[in-house]
């Protein structure tokens, strides 16, 4: 539908069935917001946008509002521009059309806030170098049933016998996907109680951040049809290993698959092992955007398979950066390394945007890796870990926040307004929640992320 107006766009989908479009974008605080307008307004929409306040730019997760340079009054109206080429019939609701939107001002100038442009801007300079990124996210949820207990309570971790409360949820949510363009790959019942996963096929970066949003919705959505309520919260049964939502990645030129057929440690090309390094390096300073809440450090803790410490190795389940080579027939394409030290409260722009800008100035600087490591880091002492160069990641938002406060990189990636605006957030979340026992948070947060 790419090249065509917003009017035969419209009428397309009117003909399908629409009668609703729900245009979305992710603040800086992880929540989804919708502004929807009938499908006869949709063409009108594209043109103009739809109207909201400045104010979304500084909204913390509990929906209160905090504030940022520029972003600092009850004034000013953005405007939502839905991103027609991106639309989906909603399988499921029916008359229902989900698209993403970019933000812009009234004069219809993007807004420096816009995390999808964020996104958009990281793949354009990344293609004027001749790189092109292949992502997809991995979502790991908590099932709740009616009575709110785990589905499945009881049952072992990736045991045949989980998957039984949920067969029919999950054909359903298959059918759901893939009419929606979304390609399954992979799904199983997770280690801890009502936990499951589901990853989908790779794509370019934008369309893999508008199909992490496209896939929770429609877990949501098929689950509450079952009876189910989905959370992506890190963590939503105190004591358990939580929920992540791991980012794969690949980087490609001429056609080729950077991560393999070279002559560097693990087969990377020289290029792909200076993007690697490049994300290694910056790891530290862009955890807040990666593990986003209070609830996220509950999550990030060593021997979770959550990628605690700054390291990367072959097929390593504790590095942060897991090599995934894949098996050699299929190597060329597979190849990929699986960033883990990311659960579901991101925005998933401004994961994939800062991917990006990490990646590129390794490969500016021609970075390389450190030795990989293979066994779990938090085997090694403090001063092992020290001579190795890993560093635990941080051990709180807090931690996060002074990194990321630090940051000239962060700053200079994502602009002073998105970067101040996400600053405010992070520290307002901070604040609010800081206070709150665990079992608070988790009340408050699990149902806020999807
Ligand atoms: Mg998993």
């Amino acid at each position: 539908m790419n090249n065509q107006s917003p009017e035969k766009i419209s009428d397309i989908l009117q003909k399908n069935g629409a009668k609703i479009v729900a245009c979305s974008f992710v603040d800086s605080a992880g929540v989804s917001r919708v502004k929807a307008v009938p499908i006869n307004k949709l063409a009108g929409a594209v043109k103009n946008g739809i109207g909201i306040s400045y104010t979304f730019a500084v909204f913390g997760v509990n929906d209160h509002i905090t504030s940022a340079p520029g972003f600092d009054t009850p004034s000013g109206d953005m405007r939502l521009v839905p991103d027609l080429s991106a639309a989906v019939l909603l399988s499921g609701a029916p008359g229902w059309v989900w698209a993403p939107v970019w933000q812009y001002d009234q004069e219809m100038n993007i807004m420096p806030v816009c995390q999808r442009h964020f996104a958009q801007r990281m793949v354009e300079l990344a293609e004027a170098k001749g790189i092109s990124f292949k992502m997809t996210y991995e979502v790991e949820f908590t099932l709740l049933d009616e009575s709110d207990q785990p589905v499945g309570k009881g049952l072992p971790g990736y045991g045949i016998v989980k998957l039984i409360p949920v067969e029919t949820f999950m054909i359903k949510l298959t059918e759901a996907l893939e009419s929606q363009g979304i390609d399954v790959s992979q799904l199983h019942p997770e280690y801890s109680s009502g936990q499951f996963e589901l990853s989908v096929d790779p794509r370019d970066p934008l369309t893999a951040a508008d199909q992490f949003l496209l896939l929770r919705q429609t877990i949501c959505r098929i689950a509450q049809q079952h009876g189910f309520r989905a959370s992506f919260a890190p963590v939503v049964i105190p004591g358990e290993v939580g929920n992540g939502s791991h980012i794969h990645f690949s980087a490609w030129a001429g056609g080729k698959n950077l991560f393999t057929g070279g002559n560097g440690p693990q087969e990377l090309t020289a290029d792909g092992e200076h993007m690697a390094a490049g994300v290694l390096k910056r790891l530290p300073e862009m955890l807040s955007l990666l593990a986003t809440s209070v609830l996220s450090y509950e999550r990030l803790q060593p021997s979770n398979w959550a990628g605690a410490y700054t390291c990367w190795g072959w097929e390593n389940r504790e590095a942060a950066l897991r090599l995934c080579k894949g098996t050699r027939a299929i190597r060329s394409k597979a190849a990929n390394f699986e960033l883990k030290c990311i659960d579901g409260t991101v925005n998933p722009y401004l994961v994939v945007g800062i991917l990006i800008a990490a990646a590129l100035e390794g490969l500016e600087r021609k970075s390389v890796l450190p030795e990989p490591t293979q066994i779990n880091p938090d085997d090694l002492t403090e001063d092992e870990r020290d001579k190795k160069g890993i560093r635990q990641l941080s051990a709180s938002l807090q931690e996060a926040i002074d990194e990321l406060e630090k940051s000239t990189f962060v700053r200079k990636a994502l602009g002073d307004p998105l970067y101040e605006c996400y600053l405010a957030v992070k520290k307002f979340d901070w604040e609010c929640y800081s206070p709150m026992t665990l079992e608070e948070m988790v009340e408050d947060l699990r149902w806020r992320y999807a």
